[in-house]
C-alpha cells in the first residue's frame, strides 16, 4: 500500500486508554496523521467529542441502543454514525492506512479480521484476538498481505530487538512483567483484594480490564500466547521474568549469549508511537529515561503459586486446541464480575480452571468455530460465577 501524506489512521477503541494515547500522538502530529474513523462502545459523548475534535468522517458506537443520541450528538456535522458489531466492522473497512485495535476483549476480533482481511496494517493492542485466534489472523494476514504491528510494550520491545532475518539464532525471548500492584504479596494477603486496590497499577494507566489482568498475572499469561503468535518461537522460548520497575520492556536472547533489551519511562506513547510510524519513529512526548535516577532495576522469577492465572494460561498455550478460547473467555467474564463486587480477586483463576476443565478442548477449524467456543465458555463461565456468588 502506498504511503499517504498526512497517514490515515482509523481508531477502534477511541476512548479507551490506548484509544487516547494515540489520538494524543495524532493531536501532536496533525500534518502527520489524519484520523478517519472512530469507534466507541457506550461512551457516546466522549466519542462526538474526539470525531468532531479530529474531524472524522465516521462514528461508531458499540452499543446499538445508543445509535440516536450518537447521531443527536454530531447533527449539524458532515461525520457519518453508525452502530453495533457491523458498524465496528464497517469502521475497520473504511480506507485508512493504519488501524489502531485497541477494542478490549474478544468483541475486538470481527473488526480487527476486518481489517485485516483487506490488507491494511494494524496496530494491534487487542491482546485478546490473537488469543482466541491467533493462527486464522495470521493465516489471514499472510493471505491479505497485512501488516500486524505489536502495540502491547513487551511485543513492541521484542519486534525492535527481534532478527527476523536470522531467527534461528534467537535462543528466547524474554517477556518482563511488572507483576502488577501485588507482586510481592502472598495469597492468603489477596483475599480480600478490592477492585480498587487491584486497578491501581504502580506502572501504567490503563483500562480496568487489563489492569486487574496486571494484578492476577492473566495479562502476562495472555502476552506469553500473543508472543507465540507473533514471533518465530515454540512455547518452550518463551520465559517471563518479574521486573518491578517497568523499565526493560522485554528483551531477545541469541545463540551467542548476547541479550537485547528495549528500554524506556513506562508510557504507552513510546510503543504507539513506534507502530504508528514504522519503520521510521515518531517524537513522543514522553519522560525521557533517566537511569541514574532510577538508580536500581530488579528482578524475580514469577510466583506461579500465588498468581495461578499465569501458569494456566502457559498451560492453556501448550495444551492448544480450543484451550485459550476458554481462558480468555473464562477471564473476561471472571473479571467483569470482580470489578462488579460478585466474587473476589481469587476466584477469578478457580472460575477459569472450573471453565477449562468442563469444556471439550476440540482445536477450531473456522472462525465461527472461535465464536462457538467463546460463547459456550462465556455461558458456563457466568454459570460458575452465579454459582460461586449465590
Ligand atoms: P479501555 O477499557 O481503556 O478501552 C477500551 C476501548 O474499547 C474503549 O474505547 C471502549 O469504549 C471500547 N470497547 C469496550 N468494549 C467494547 C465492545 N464490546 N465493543 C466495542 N468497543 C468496546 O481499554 P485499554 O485501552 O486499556 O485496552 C484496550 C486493549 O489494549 C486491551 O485488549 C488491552 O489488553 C490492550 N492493551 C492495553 C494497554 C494499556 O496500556 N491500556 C497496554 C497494552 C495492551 P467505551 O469507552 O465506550 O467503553
Amino acid at each position: 500500500m502506498s504511503q499517504a501524506i498526512p497517514k490515515t489512521i482509523s481508531v477502534l477503541g477511541a476512548t479507551g486508554s490506548v484509544g487516547l494515547s494515540t489520538l494524543d500522538l495524532v493531536r501532536r502530529n496533525r500534518g502527520k496523521f489524519k484520523a478517519v474513523a472512530l469507534t466507541a462502545n457506550s461512551n457516546v459523548q466522549a466519542l462526538a467529542k474526539l470525531a468532531m475534535e479530529f474531524d472524522a468522517e465516521l462514528a461508531v458506537i458499540g452499543n446499538p441502543d445508543k445509535f440516536l443520541e450518537l447521531k443527536e450528538a454530531l447533527s449539524g456535522t458532515a461525520i457519518r454514525v453508525a452502530a453495533g458489531e457491523g458498524g465496528l466492522i464497517e469502521a475497520a473497512q473504511a480506507d485508512a492506512e493504519i488501524v489502531m485495535a485497541t477494542i478490549v476483549g474478544a468483541a475486538g476480533l470481527r473488526p480487527t479480521l476486518a481489517a485485516i482481511k483487506r490488507g491494511a496494517t494494524i496496530a494491534l493492542a487487542n491482546k485478546e484476538c490473537l488469543v482466541c485466534a491467533g493462527e486464522l489472523m495470521i493465516e489471514e494476514a499472510q493471505r491479505s498481505n497485512a501488516t500486524i504491528l505489536p502495540v502491547d510494550s513487551e511485543h513492541n520491545a521484542i519486534f525492535q530487538v527481534f532478527d527476523f532475518n536470522a531467527d534461528r539464532s534467537v535462543e528466547k525471548i524474554i517477556l518482563t512483567a511488572s507483576g502488577g500492584p501485588f507482586w510481592d504479596k502472598r495469597a492468603d494477603c489477596l483475599k480480600n483484594v478490592t477492585p480498587e486496590q487491584a486497578v491501581k497499577h504502580p506502572n501504567w494507566n490503563m483500562g480496568r480490564k487489563i489492569s486487574v489482568d496486571s494484578a492476577t498475572m492473566m495479562n502476562k499469561g495472555l502476552e506469553v500466547i500473543e508472543a507465540y503468535h507473533l514471533f518465530p518461537v515454540t512455547h518452550e522460548q518463551i520465559d517471563v521474568l518479574v521486573h518491578p520497575q517497568s523499565v526493560i520492556h522485554s528483551m531477545v536472547q541469541y545463540i551467542d549469549g548476547s541479550v537485547l533489551a528495549q528500554l524506556g519511562s513506562p508510557d504507552m506513547r513510546t510503543p504507539i508511537a513506534y507502530a504508528m510510524s514504522w519503520p521510521g519513529r515518531l517524537e513522543a512526548p514522553v519522560e525521557r529515561l533517566s537511569l541514574a535516577d532510577i538508580g536500581q532495576l530488579t528482578f524475580a522469577k514469577p510466583d506461579f503459586e500465588t498468581f495461578p492465572c499465569l501458569q494456566q494460561a502457559m498451560d492453556a498455550l501448550r495444551n492448544g486446541g480450543s484451550a485459550p478460547i476458554v481462558l480468555n473467555a473464562a477471564n473476561e467474564v471472571a473479571v467483569e464480575a470482580f470489578l462488579a463486587e460478585r466474587i473476589g480477586f481469587m476466584d477469578i483463576s478457580s472460575v477459569v480452571n472450573s471453565a477449562l476443565t468442563k469444556l471439550d478442548m476440540k482445536a477450531p477449524q473456522s472462525l465461527s468455530m472461535v465464536f462457538e467456543m467463546d460463547e459456550q465458555a462465556r455461558a458456563l463461565s457466568q454459570a460458575i460465577v452465579k454459582d460461586m456468588s449465590a
